[in-house]
């Protein structure tokens, strides 16, 4: 199908982008990798009069490390991050969920900040940057605020960014002691059916993020919690789902995807905690 016509405007600088945003409100979308944006356009699911490409600011292509955490640019493309010899050191667990996006073309084009923008509780990066406690970099024309991953996943296909935003940068706290990431699919190249993303910090802090169980990427808070409680990581893993509503559709029911979410998260929990 062809996407409806729309106005194409190329942005010279983040500034640039932010200002043309400001001027166009909701009616203009911001286009990184396009490998979401393009296919949503084409199904008619999203209508934008006006497309405001972002993909060549090299400025946000990037990956530095900063010290205490892993700075990485919005721009820098799932390739980028599977092949990063500094993420493979400090945060190997982004570099290995990056290696499973979808296929290599997927890899080139897509960019970490189109897929955390986008909000899709299927992506597996949203988990990944949750588990690790990451902070997100939103500039607009009022500044730029930082937010925690945790506050930034708000529904389906709807995050914490307004119209105006441009998400400029990804930054991951360095120093897990063990990561895990278990991804459930039919074929190699597919979405998660569910995700379960482990980050170990401390003998009793461990993060639990999971992928396309609700509307929106989220925490385990009841395995984390049984966990701090000294729980068994088995005992734990059974409460992956506590207090969630696991959602149903062609893939899987409801009940197979709260199943699907004890069992990979007791399979992960096994490999991060070893
Ligand atoms: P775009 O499509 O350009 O943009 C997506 C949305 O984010 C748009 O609304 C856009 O306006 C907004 N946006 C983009 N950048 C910014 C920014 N810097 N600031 C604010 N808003 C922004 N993903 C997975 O996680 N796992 C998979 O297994 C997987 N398989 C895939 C298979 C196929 C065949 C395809 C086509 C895609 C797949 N994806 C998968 C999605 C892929 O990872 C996308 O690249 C990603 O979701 C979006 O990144 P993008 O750079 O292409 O963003």
């Amino acid at each position: 199908m062809l996407p409806e016509r729309f106005e194409y405007q190329r942005a010279s600088s983040v500034d640039d982008a932010i200002s043309r945003l400001s001027r166009l409100g909701d009616g203009a979308k911001l286009l990184a990798g396009g490998h979401s944006l393009i296919p949503l356009m084409k199904l008619r699911l999203v209508t934008p009069g006006v497309v405001v490409d972002i993909g060549r600011l090299s400025e946000l292509r990037y990956i530095h490390d900063a010290g205490d955490h892993i700075a990485i640019g919005s721009l820098t493309r799932h390739y980028d991050l599977q092949c990063s010899k500094v993420l493979q050191r400090e945060v190997p667990l982004l570099a290995y969920v990056a290696g499973l996006v979808g296929d290599p073309p997927v890899r080139h084009r897509g960019t970490i900040g189109g897929s955390l923008a986008h909000g899709d509780p299927a992506s597996d990066l949203p988990a990944a940057v949750m588990a690790l406690d990451g902070r997100l970099v939103v500039s607009g024309s009022h500044g730029k605020r930082t937010l925690a991953a945790t506050d930034f996943f708000r529904g389906f296909w709807e995050t914490a960014l307004t119209p105006e935003e441009v998400l400029t940068e990804v930054q991951i706290p360095k120093g897990a002691a063990g990561w895990a990431y278990e991804k459930f699919t039919r074929r190699a190249f597919d979405w998660a059916i569910v995700g379960v993303a482990v980050v170990v910090t401390g003998t009793t802090s461990v993060q639990v993020a999971l992928a396309n169980v609700g509307p929106a990427t989220v925490r385990a808070s009841a395995t984390e919690q049984a966990l701090r409680d000294g729980a068994s990581p088995a005992e734990a893993a059974g409460r992956a789902v506590e207090g969630l509503s696991p959602s149903s559709d062609v893939n899987a029911s409801s009940e197979y995807r709260a199943h699907l979410a004890v069992v990979l998260t007791g399979r992960a929990l096994e490999r991060a905690l070893a």
